[in-house]
């Protein structure tokens, strides 16, 4: 069904970002001209073992590549532009982003080895493309990383605006102003559907300035007595010109450590969005050799992430930086939910070896301000986009649920707000929309190298593997007899203590020579069946035994 190729109407769907945070990806299609906005991942959720990333699928796009006329990049964060590296791979369609987006983005294909064969085009805020039947315009909007734009899509049935993320914040860190005139300017010329960021739709109020950040940073630093460690999102530039700030301001030298701290410090710098005084970077080498009132360190692992920097300074399995008693620590970020748990882990630790942490959630003390709109912002731009239609987007299901009725209490008519999943598609004709037929959705999963070869069979594996272990059995049979000649012999690993468990696993070694004897008594000598028939037997006993069920692995050889 995906392949329906021509639609003479607009229709507008999402291949990813809906009913999730994560891997956002939009279509606009009219007639043979299809303009894709955003290409992210998701990282994994804790039930996809072994996975890197999660990019969307996207066999429409590829099974209609000749009409893909481009990808229209929102801004740099990785759930907008992740997904490029592999999606690229399939498609390849030119990408058009602002000057930090695409920097972020260049970095990623040059570690692909992808940068020459992609046609890249810089725009501004002011740029107009043409892209088949449409053409495409843009606004900037204030979010947590410079140079975020909205898009504004003129098609021939009507005009379609993507907010892309965003938050209104009238005194933004870099001068940076959001374009609200011309979101107004938009709004009176008519729009016929709007798509906007619903993250925070459940909170009301309007999101705070990121300057209050700044204000409370330098108050921490003030008062700090030795070295200050500030964990943040190594995406968030405005965040991180912040930390610089403070740490100018106090006389303090600055560390940058985390792999992709260093990077978005590195383009950042590169391209004129960070203002970072020449002499205020050190080497974390030099750190040792500095008073502690002399220095400050800016890390990654604000979210408790196992392999960063600031877990293990925190655990004293840093090869440069360790924590030492009257260390400030400062977390810059809230947890991103699921993410409690490691950061409240990470928090006991600082606290354990004596740091004096900044945390919770960061309200208490404003080391931290989201970067998208709450309830009140997102009223204020459905007032000035004034649309007919209204599509939430970015969010799971309740949020976009909340973004629907705000929509509703500013006037938007109930019947004209779709809360779609992806792959919903939202059709309109003669100035009305409906819900058309479905397009082909999913999860592809990335893991090491290999893009989408890991399914549900290898995470239904990794997911028992890592439950109850694994077992396996190997016996050696006789070419000319099938007589056993050595074994069964169990090898287990992650299932039970051997050592305490000497009875189980002899008792174990029993089911399976029985279960041999039986097979040979019966004539069965078919492998296949002979290692169903011990992994029935022998799941059977230990499930009786120990309400676990631990992956069993036959292997029977013959000599
Ligand atoms: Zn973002
Ligand atoms: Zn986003």
């Amino acid at each position: 069904m995906t392949k329906n190729n021509s639609r003479s109407k607009l229709s507008i769907f999402a291949l990813g970002g809906l009913d999730e945070i994560g891997k956002n990806m939009y279509v606009v299609q009219y007639g043979d001209d299809i303009v894709v906005i955003d290409a992210g991942l998701m990282f994994p959720g804790e039930e996809m073992l072994g996975i890197d990333i999660v990019i969307p699928d996207i066999t429409y796009l590829v099974e209609n590549q000749d009409k893909v006329r481009g990808i229209l990049l929102t801004h740099g964060h990785e759930d907008h532009i992740g997904g490029l590296p592999y999606i690229l791979r399939e498609l390849n369609v030119p990408i058009y982003g602002t000057k930090l987006t695409m920097g972020l983005v260049e970095h990623k294909l040059r570690e692909a080895h992808m940068l020459n064969q992609t046609k890249r085009i810089v725009i501004n805020s002011r740029s107009e493309i043409k892209l088949g039947s449409m053409k495409a315009s843009f606004f900037k909007v204030n979010h947590s990383i410079p140079d975020a734009v909205g898009v504004c899509l003129d098609t021939p049935e009507g005009r379609v605006v993507h907010t892309g993320d965003f938050k209104f914040d009238m005194t933004p860190v870099n001068g940076q102003d959001a374009e609200i005139h011309k979101m107004a300017e938009i709004g009176k010329r008519g729009v016929l559907c709007l798509l906007s960021d619903s993250t925070n739709a459940e909170r009301p109020g309007f999101t705070g300035s990121e300057r209050t950040v700044g204000e409370s940073l330098e108050a921490v630093f003030r008062k700090a007595k030795q070295r200050v460690i500030v964990a943040t999102f190594a995406s968030n530039i405005h965040r991180i010109q912040q930390v610089v700030d403070a740490a100018s301001m106090h006389n303090r030298k600055l560390a940058v450590v985390g792999r992709s701290m260093v990077n978005v410090v590195n383009i950042g710098m590169e391209l004129g969005y960070l203002r970072v005084p020449s002499d205020l970077l050190i080497d974390p080498d030099e750190i040792n050799r500095l008073p502690a009132h002399k220095v400050a360190v800016m890390s990654t692992g604000s979210q408790g992430e196992a392999m960063s920097a600031l877990t293990r300074m925190a655990n004293g399995s840093h090869r440069k930086i360790e924590i030492l008693p009257g260390d400030t620590v400062i977390f810059a970020a809230t947890p991103i939910p699921g993410n409690e748990r490691s950061v409240a882990h990470t928090v006991d630790q600082l606290f354990r070896v004596g740091a004096n942490v900044v945390y919770s959630a960061g309200t208490q003390h404003g080391v931290h301000v989201s970067g998208h709109g709450s309830q009140e912002d997102l009223k204020l731009m459905l007032n000035l986009i004034k649309p007919k239609y209204f599509i939430p987007i970015h969010g799971e299901h309740r949020m976009l649920r909340a973004h629907g009725q705000l929509a509703e209490s500013v006037g938007i008519r109930p019947e004209n707000i779709f809360i779609c999943d992806n792959g919903d598609l939202v059709e309109f004709s003669s100035g009305k929309a409906r819900y058309g037929s479905k397009i082909q959705t999913g999860k592809v999963l990335i893991d090491g190298l290999g893009v989408g070869d890991v399914g549900n069979i290898v995470l239904r594996d990794r997911k028992l593997l890592s439950q109850d272990g694994i077992l396996v059995v190997v016996v050696t049979l006789a070419k000319n007899n099938g007589k056993v000649l050595s074994g069964p012999d169990i090898i287990s690993r992650g299932f039970v203590y051997v050592r305490e468990s000497e009875k189980l696993l002899e008792e174990a070694n029993r089911i399976v020579t029985q279960t041999m004897e039986k097979c040979a008594s019966e004539q069965v000598s078919e492998w296949a069946s002979l290692k169903t028939s011990i992994r029935d037997a022998l799941s059977k006993f230990l499930y009786e035994k120990t309400k676990r069920r631990p992956m069993i692995l036959p292997i029977i050889m013959e000599v």
